[in-house]
């Protein structure tokens, strides 16, 4: 069958799929896909591609539209599944790169060292300003316990430090057995040296950090968002960071992206542009998940990640 893949993705995702199919790799969009996509049986995108209903109309042949990576928010879901083509996705395959890209982050606050990198190139020495401190010992919050929540705490019981876990959908004893705290998001607030979001953005995470949040947290804490943007409320980030409520915070998403605003006036925040699943294996486990995944369906089977199974049904 002819499978289209039109953002780039990892040579082994494409390996993969020549196994058993035809592959044409062309970075179509808009107006251009919407013309080529009936002639083929799968498509393959990453974020680049919008995936609209206008596209979906025309693609008469279409059983699969497969996201190498996780976020679908680029695919129109219900338009999809009302044309019975499935949506499959390959969640799992950036969680070792999010969980380091955090634990990087988390070494970044405790040692300013993006502060200390800038500071020296203007040929300034700055080593009484940026005395650090350590991560051992220190309170680790984690908002969102699932595949990359967990993998960060894996990470962090290395540099000795405790954790504190909020996760809603999962019992406190299942947290206890990976030795965390069972903890209430206020807890955490209160209590965490530094606090890291792993939820998905949705109703009830969006803003779930806003100003009174902000206002429970110590003086010292650290933020990280490594998640989705939208979730800190960032006019009320800037408020705090601007006015000492905290001592500092990490993002790599934002609400609005590129991100651009004001928070990059500020000296004790530190950014990365999205770049938690951006990793030469993290490409590559996303795209070969995601190409077992159109395999499937080319094949008749019922695929293990079907983002558009409860509409299909
Ligand atoms: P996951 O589904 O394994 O874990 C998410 C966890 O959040 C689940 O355990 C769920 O129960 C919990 N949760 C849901 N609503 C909650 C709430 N209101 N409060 C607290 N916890 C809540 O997902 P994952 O693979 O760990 O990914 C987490 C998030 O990381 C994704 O949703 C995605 O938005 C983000 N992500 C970002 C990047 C990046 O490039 N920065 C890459 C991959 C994933």
């Amino acid at each position: 069958m002819k499978v289209l893949v039109t953002d780039e993705v990892a040579k082994e995702a494409i390996e993969k799929l020549e196994e058993k199919h035809e592959v044409v790799f062309k970075e179509l969009r808009g107006e251009a896909l919407a013309k080529e996509i009936g002639g083929y049986d799968a498509l393959m995108v990453r974020s680049g591609t919008k995936v609209t209903a206008n596209i979906i109309n025309e693609a008469k042949n279409l059983k699969v539209i497969g996201r190498a990576g996780i976020g679908v928010d680029n695919i129109d879901i219900e338009e999809a599944s009302r044309h019975g083509i499935y949506v499959v996705n390959s969640p799992g395959g950036s969680t070792h790169s999010v969980a380091e890209l955090t634990i990087g982050h988390m070494l970044s606050l405790a040692r300013h060292i993006p502060y200390a990198d800038r500071s020296m190139r203007e040929k300034k020495w700055e080593k009484k300003k940026l005395k650090g401190i350590e991560l051992q010992g220190k309170n680790l919050g984690i908002i969102g316990f699932g595949r990359i929540g967990k993998e960060v705490w894996k990470i962090a019981k290395a540099f000795g430090m405790k954790c504190m876990a909020y996760d809603p959908w999962l019992s406190p004893e299942k947290i206890k057995e990976y030795g965390a705290i069972p903890s209430s998001i206020e807890d955490i607030l209160k209590n965490a040296d530094f606090i890291t979001i792993h939820t998905p953005l949705t109703e009830e995470t969006r803003q779930m950090i806003s100003h009174p949040q902000f206002e429970l947290m110590k003086r010292s804490a650290y933020i990280i968002n490594c998640a989705r943007g939208g979730i800190i409320d960032e006019d009320a980030l800037y408020e705090a960071l601007k006015n000492g409520m905290i001592a500092g915070a990490a993002l790599d998403v934002y609400e609005n992206e590129p991100y651009t605003g004001r928070l990059t006036e500020l000296d004790n925040i530190v950014f990365t542009p999205h770049l938690g699943a951006s990793t030469k294996e993290g490409q590559i486990r996303a795209g070969i998940i995601c190409a077992e995944q159109i395999m499937k369906v080319l094949d008749g089977e019922e695929p293990d990640y079907w983002v558009n199974k409860h509409l299909m049904k």
